[in-house]
């Protein structure tokens, strides 16, 4: 039976990293997620036959796995099918908050085996390597860090869900001194940490970490603003994987340090990619409390009331109708009005007409990774369509039209021009170099980061407002009209 776990769990781990791999290019994503799904499910049966081989199963045991399996699949399928598309960064949340209070209970769990099976105090490092067949020392700094990083995880990640879905403010909660008490609670955890280490019979001390890694999941979110909340999702899903990969080392599993690992390194690559995609550091997603700027509603400096040239649909079809080539350029507004369909609609009336067309994808347009890219998945926009920005910009003069669909600030030319913007540096979609720009917003509202878009005012650029999927939508009516 052993023999058949270990398979397993080589199947599972292959199926992980496969996954995973698979998950990197739109075509191959759903098979990737399947891939994993089946991964899970080697790896829970391999669990079960180890259990039941080491003489550990028992109907309690066996229940509660089986209970738990049925109550988690009753709860994730609806909730995954009903989730709107623009609530999937806060779900993504709450799946690392589990992720890491998982791993929690798995370190808190053992080690209060350990207690039940040991006589005295003294005895508890024994009965834990003894559990889990791992090293001294090892076994109690891996219980410490999934204790620690796990609770932060799991508080972190409430914080985040609550600030996304706006059950919290999501502007940053700053108060003098924050980063040193942050700083000083880090310390003292890590002191906790290498005394339990070093003395695992002061069991106590783990129920000093424990709350203490809760506090500060929330102190180290609640200073960062919604709009960064994605970045701070994706190092938490990190962090869930540090997590699990400690709590891993704790119970001796290979195969969670493995997966562990795999999430670890993901969350903290894709970090860094969106990072580099907003032309900003850690430290300052961090630490900056950047989005606690108001906009000035397009007042100028002066205080002249600027003015944006408004267009009806069925005006701008007429330059849209000679145009040889278009560009679309998807926002968070496309995922808000779920107007993806008729944008794959329109694209192909273009087409038809004989233009060119690209759907070019800003590496943070939308509240997630690859948000853009899955809506546009959905409506079976054809692969060879997409495009990065470093495709397009250096070509945008060519643009005949750009037609921006609820983005605002991917394509906000501050980035390029005002030093004292506060996404200054961000490299954007460059549509106002292109011939003509349709704006596609219900309002001249400023976007995620609060701040003017002085694209709107720009003399290419027209401002067709009003619901994106219903403007897509009277635009695809005056072609078809015209058939
Ligand atoms: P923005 O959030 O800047 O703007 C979205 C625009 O959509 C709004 O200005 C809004 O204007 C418009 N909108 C909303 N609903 C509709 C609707 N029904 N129809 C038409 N328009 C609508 O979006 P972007 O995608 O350009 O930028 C993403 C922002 O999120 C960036 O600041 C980025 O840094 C940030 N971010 C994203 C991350 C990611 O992973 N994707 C990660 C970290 C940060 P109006 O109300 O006038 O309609």
């Amino acid at each position: 039976m052993n023999y058949v776990a270990s398979v397993l769990f080589l199947l599972s781990a292959v199926g992980f990293i496969f996954g995973l791999r698979m998950l990197r290019a739109p075509a191959t994503a759903r098979k990737g997620n399947m891939v994993s799904a089946g991964g899970m499910l080697a790896a829970i049966v391999g669990t079960l036959l180890v259990t039941i081989d080491q003489g550990h199963f028992n109907t309690l045991a066996a229940l509660t796995v089986l209970g738990g399996i049925a109550v988690g699949t009753a709860i994730g399928i609806p909730a995954a099918k009903l989730v709107k598309m623009t609530a999937m960064p806060e779900m993504v949340a709450l799946f690392n908050g589990f992720g890491g209070i998982a791993s929690l209970l798995i370190g808190w769990g053992q080690t209060q085996e350990a207690v039940a099976h040991a006589s005295n105090l003294a005895e508890v490092e024994d009965k834990l390597i003894a559990l889990t067949g791992g090293q001294p020392n090892v076994v109690t700094l891996a219980t410490f860090l999934a204790v620690l990083i796990g609770g932060i995880t799991f508080t972190g990640s409430v914080v985040a869900w609550g600030k996304l879905s706006e059950h919290l403010t999501s502007k940053p909660v700053l108060y003098p001194g924050q980063n040193v008490v942050n700083g000083l609670a880090v310390l003292g955890s890590i002191a906790l940490g290498i005394w339990f280490t070093m003395q695992p019979d002061q069991i106590w001390l783990l129920y000093i970490i424990i709350p203490l890694s809760f506090v500060l999941g929330v102190a180290v979110v609640i200073p960062i603003g919604g709009g960064d909340m994605p970045v701070v999702i994706s190092l938490l899903n990190s962090y869930s994987g540090l997590a699990a990969c400690a709590a891993g080392f704790a119970v001796n599993s290979p195969l969670l340090i493995i997966i562990g690992a795999l999430v670890g390194a993901s969350g903290l690559i894709l970090t860094r990619i969106m990072c580099v995609a907003m032309n900003r550091s850690l430290g300052n997603v961090l630490f900056s409390g950047f989005g606690a700027v108001s906009t000035t509603g397009g007042i100028t400096a002066t205080g002249e009331k600027k003015e944006a040239r408004i267009l009806s649909p069925q005006d701008a079809y007429f330059v849209l109708e000679a145009a040889q080539s278009v560009i679309f350029v998807p926002g968070y507004g496309m995922a808000v009005a779920q107007a993806q369909h008729a944008v794959k609609q329109l694209a192909d009336l273009l087409v038809k007409n004989g233009c060119d067309v690209k759907h070019v994808i800003h590496p943070v347009a939308g509240r997630m990774p690859g948000h853009m890219n899955v809506l546009l998945a959905e409506a079976n926009v054809e692969y060879d369509q997409l495009a990065v920005p470093e495709d397009i910009n250096p070509s945008m003069e060519s643009v005949d039209v750009a037609i921006v669909i609820g983005a605002n600030d991917v394509v906000n030319p501050a980035a390029l021009t005002d030093k004292a913007s506060p996404i200054y540096g961000m490299p954007i979609i460059e549509v106002h170099r292109a011939r003509a720009v349709f704006t596609l917003k219900r309002s001249l509202a400023s976007g995620y980061a609060g701040i003017d878009n002085p694209l709107f005012y720009l003399s290419n650029n027209s401002m067709v407002l009003g619901d994106a999927k219903k403007t897509i939508e009277a635009l695809i009516a005056e072609f078809k009209a015209e058939d």
